[in-house]
């Protein structure tokens, strides 16, 4: 049988790219969680649209960016200046995002985005017409066609009304919150109804699709059943398709000599302390600050640990255009700063605060290099001793970092302290210490009892984490969900 062909759409296109002259480009491929997931797909042929992240304003540098994308087997969405400030920073970072995680504004911020929402919001749906306008030049009869995450919810309605005939199913990768919260937006309905002309929706958990469906029954009087939301006959599946990861890529990694010595400088560097390890972009859903009082409630009520234990928070940089971004990074420098004033010695601070994994490595040359970055990574995760990984996200999607610090556990079997905030406390929640992340004594607590723990305990713990993550691979998500697209059951049929 012929490959089922899958248009992948996503905000980002999985290269990154750099102009070399007038009409050349240099790309690199990331490879992401999507990316590696993909691959791993039998019997699919994808093809990749999205924005490169560069603006290329003239025609020659269009086309040839165009041609260099096409052996990567990416379509290039181009999108100004100016649309971009509006769609992606304005509406997507600025208003979605924060409010699908819960994460309040200040007073006067909220009054600004108040005024510059309906400019944003028409910016938005433009950019998400110019994504339809690419999909449909290249869409062939019997394509799937994969719509992922927040930047493109009006998506969906945009190919649905070109051609009603396309299948189309939509993935979110962040929580969809509560309908008491998605009601306060002033796109409220334009944004669930666009979503439900899709085929098939896609949540992370149960409880995101769950709180999609109430949205949609409470805010657009709509009907929910056990397979999703009903509308005049027509019926969009609604499902959660939990993500998984690459474990086999992370295993093989740890073979590799370079990883090994990477092992090795680090077990070194850290000789005699324990190390505790949190991995984050540098984003206000993660709860950095939050970690860190933790971690210094946990030194002040547990003196005998003090320069026994190291906290290594890479909080890597992300959105730096954005205030909020720049107030919650002076925020962790100050309070880390505080904290290795009050309990660093001579030689020994109980915090190192680094924006880079390979920060930590002495022959880590380039910060561009991301295999390097994976393998350092990798290493990090790996590095023996009484790991603790501490993942303390206010508000999470899922949160893969915990999945990559498991399936890295070979014999150390670290032990995962998780917010039951992030979608990952639905499946690791029985071998993680699940913790609230808002509060510092209960997590400062787990600290201690993660540090003291038996070997019997760490190992049946680990062993149940183990075994999820290495049975519910990110292959198997995309396989689900493409499989789910196809489907030919979106016509209910007529009650009698
Ligand atoms: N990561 C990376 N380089 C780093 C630190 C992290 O590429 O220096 C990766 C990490 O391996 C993981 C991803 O960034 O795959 C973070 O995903 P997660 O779901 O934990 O959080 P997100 O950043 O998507 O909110």
């Amino acid at each position: 049988p012929m490959k089922q062909r899958l248009l992948v759409v996503a905000n980002r296109l999985p290269v990154s790219a750099v102009r070399k002259g007038e009409d050349s480009w240099s790309l690199e491929i990331s490879a992401g969680g999507l990316v590696s997931a993909l691959l791993g797909v039998k019997d699919v042929d994808a093809r990749w649209i999205g924005w490169a992240g560069v603006n290329v304003p003239d025609e020659v540098g269009q086309r040839a960016l165009t041609k260099a994308l096409a052996e990567k087997r990416c379509i290039p969405v181009f999108l100004d200046e100016e649309i971009v400030h509006l769609y992606y920073n304005g509406y997507c970072n600025n208003m979605l995002w924060p409010l699908f995680h819960y994460i309040g504004l200040p007073q006067e911020d909220r009054l600004a985005t108040t005024r510059s929402f309906q400019s944003q919001f028409d910016a938005y749906k433009r950019a998400n017409q110019m994504f339809a306008d690419v999909v449909n030049k290249h869409y062939q009869e019997g394509d799937v066609v994969w719509c992922h995450d927040y930047h493109l919810m009006f998506l969906p309605k945009c190919l649905k009304e070109h051609n009603s005939n396309m299948k189309v199913g939509w993935f979110l990768h962040t929580p969809f919150p509560s309908s008491e919260i998605h009601r306060t937006l002033p796109s409220r309905s334009d944004l669930l109804r666009s979503v439900l002309a899709a085929d098939l929706v896609g949540f992370h958990t149960y409880d995101y699709a769950r709180h999609f469906v109430s949205a949609c029954t409470r805010i657009l009087g709509l009907e929910g059943t056990p397979e999703g939301v009903e509308d005049q006959g027509r019926l969009t599946r609604v499902a959660a398709f939990p993500i998984g990861i690459d474990a086999d890529r992370f295993k093989r990694a740890l073979e590799l000599p370079a990883v090994k010595e990477h092992i090795h400088e680090l077990r070194n560097r850290f000789k005699g302390r324990k190390v505790m390890l949190g991995v984050d972009r540098l984003d206000m859903i993660k709860g950095i600050p939050q970690k860190i009082l933790a971690f210094e409630k946990f030194l002040e009520e547990n003196p005998i640990w003090r320069g026994k234990v190291v906290l290594l928070q890479i909080a890597v940089p992300t959105r730096t255009d954005v205030p909020e971004y720049q107030k919650l990074t002076s925020q962790v420098h100050e309070i880390v700063g505080r904290i290795n004033g009050r309990f660093g010695t001579l030689t020994a601070v109980p915090i190192h605060h680094l924006i880079d994994v390979s920060c930590l490595l002495m022959n880590a040359i380039s910060l561009q290099d991301r295999s390097l970055d994976f393998h350092a990574l990798c290493a990090l995760y790996a590095v023996t001793g009484d790991y603790v990984a501490l993942v303390t996200s206010l508000r999470d999607g899922m949160n893969l970092v915990s999945y990559e610090f498991v399936a890295c556990q070979g014999q150390t079997k670290g032990v995962l302290i998780l917010s039951e905030f992030a979608g990952a406390a639905q499946s690791l929640g029985a071998g993680a210490l699940l913790v609230n992340p808002w509060n510092i004594t209960e997590v400062a607590t787990s600290i201690e009892y993660a540090l003291n723990m038996t070997p019997d305990e760490r190992e049946k713990r680990h062993r149940h984490n183990y075994a999820h993550v290495t049975t519910h691979t990110a292959q198997d998500w995309a396989e689900t969900f493409v499989r789910y697209c196809e489907l030919n059951d979106t016509v209910v049929e007529a009650q009698l």
